[in-house]
Formats: C-alpha cells, structure tokens, sequence
C-alpha cells in the first residue's frame, strides 16, 4: 500500500539521513525540497538564482516557490506508490497548501513523524556535516564516515561542507525553525497524524524506532 508521510524537525535532525534510509527499504522517493533547491542552485537555472540567496542567509524561500516545487514533484508518476516529504512543509502556510492539494488528488497523508533533536546536538551535527555534491546524501566528521574519505558512497561524489552549513547561519535557520515551523507540530498533533520521538541515539536505532512508529499507529 502506498505510504505518505512527512518527516518533520528542526535543521540536523537526521531528516535527510533516515528519509534515504526508508526510502531504500520501503521503495518509496524521497522528496526534499532542500535537495531541489540545492540542485537548481548548482545547475544555475533560474530557480536556482532565486533560491541562493535567502538559503545562504539562512532564511526560508518564498512559500510560492516551494509550494510550486511540490505540485509538480506529486504530479510525478513515481508519487503514486507514496513518498518521503523531507523539510517540506516548513510554514503553516504551505501546510495548509499541502493538505489542499492531497484533498483535491485524494491522497490523504498517512504519517508526521516528528524528530526531536537538543539544540547542541543540532549544531554540533550540521557544523561538521558534510553533504555529497552529487547527490546530496549527508555524512559527517564524526559520526558518519564515507568508506573513502570524501568520495560519497553511493555515486562517488566529492563530499563539500554546504554554504549555510557554517554556525552562524546554522543558529540563524534554528530560530527560522522555532519560529516559523514548529507551530507544525500543533497543525498536525490537531490533525491526528503527529508521531513523535526522540532523535538522538545511533542513525540504525533511529531507523528502527520510526519504522515502529509508523507500522504501529494509524
Ligand atoms: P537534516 O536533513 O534533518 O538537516 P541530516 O540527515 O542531514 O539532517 O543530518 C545532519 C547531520 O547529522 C549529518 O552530518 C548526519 O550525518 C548527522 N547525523 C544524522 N543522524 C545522526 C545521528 N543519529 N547521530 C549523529 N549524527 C547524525
Ligand atoms: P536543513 O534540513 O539542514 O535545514 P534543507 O536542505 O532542508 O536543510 O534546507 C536548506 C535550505 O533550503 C533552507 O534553509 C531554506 O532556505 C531552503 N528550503 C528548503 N525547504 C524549504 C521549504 N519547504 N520552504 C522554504 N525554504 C526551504
Ligand atoms: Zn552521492
């Protein structure tokens, strides 16, 4: 059956990290509107030249540019047999956008998992994250090493330390968070889909722990 479902915290929580890991084992995309954007960024097209610079300040992208990313991102055949939605949404704005567009295509979400992540270990994580140019899969200094020291494992891409991976910006995006995101998780504890669960620990506990937390509620 088709699963759909959004996985939901603040900047390094481990969302990109477990999002590819159940996207292998469940056989569903992943959808990462940071990915996107970042690909756009690197290819240089328009959207790209538009996105860079509230992503560098740490700042969210207008709402109706992520909001248009999606539409056409669910319009894709691969959608159907469900998805991974990885920092999308991120306002209540494009939460509301979301639902109207699942109502309207009759693909109502299943799950919200919500990761949740101390504020040290956050920056601790994305300080000495680093993200494979190719195909955006995060490693890291300490707690996740490629088996060849910067070339990622899945595609050999060369691993780079993202632009407003550097701490100042790294609080910055953690007050956007606060400020503009986290009222998600009243939207959705109201829409009965919130999942919640502690997100330290080891990258496979934590894989176990959503897989538990999504094959148990409904
Ligand atoms: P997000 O997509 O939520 O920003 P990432 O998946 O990119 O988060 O993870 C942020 C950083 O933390 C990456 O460098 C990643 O390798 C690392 N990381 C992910 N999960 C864990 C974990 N459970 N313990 C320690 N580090 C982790
Ligand atoms: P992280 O999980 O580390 O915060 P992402 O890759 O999800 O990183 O996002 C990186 C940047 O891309 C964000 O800081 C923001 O500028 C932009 N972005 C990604 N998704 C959205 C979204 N849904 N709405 C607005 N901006 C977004
Ligand atoms: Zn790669």
């Amino acid at each position: 059956m088709a699963m759909r479902l959004i996985l939901l915290g603040p900047p390094g929580a481990g969302k990109g990290t477990q999002a590819k890991l159940l996207s292998a084992r469940r056989g569903i995309p992943q959808i990462s509107t940071g990915d996107i954007l970042r690909q756009a960024v690197a290819d240089g097209t328009p959207l790209g030249k538009e996105a860079k610079g509230y992503m560098d300040r740490g700042a969210l992208v207008p709402d109706e540019v992520v909001i248009g990313l999606i539409r056409e991102r669910l319009g894709q055949p691969d959608s159907a047999k469900g998805y991974i939605l990885d920092g999308f949404p991120r306002t209540v704005v494009q939460a509301q956008a979301l639902d109207a567009m699942l109502r309207a295509m009759g693909t109502p979400l299943h799950h919200v998992v919500a990761v949740h992540v101390e504020e040290e270990a956050l920056v601790e994580r994305i300080s000495g994250r680093r993200t494979c140019g190719q195909c955006q899969r995060p490693y890291h200094v300490r707690f996740h090493f490629p088996k060849t020291e910067g070339v990622c494992d899945a595609c050999g891409g060369a691993l780079l330390q993202r632009d407003d991976d550097r701490e100042e910006t790294v609080r910055r995006r953690l007050s956007v968070y606060r400020q503009q995101t986290e009222p998600l998780l009243a939207y959705y504890k109201g829409a009965g889909l919130l999942k919640e669960m502690a997100g330290e620990g080891k990258i496979e506990e934590i894989a176990a722990q959503i897989d538990r937390v999504i094959s148990n509620a409904r």
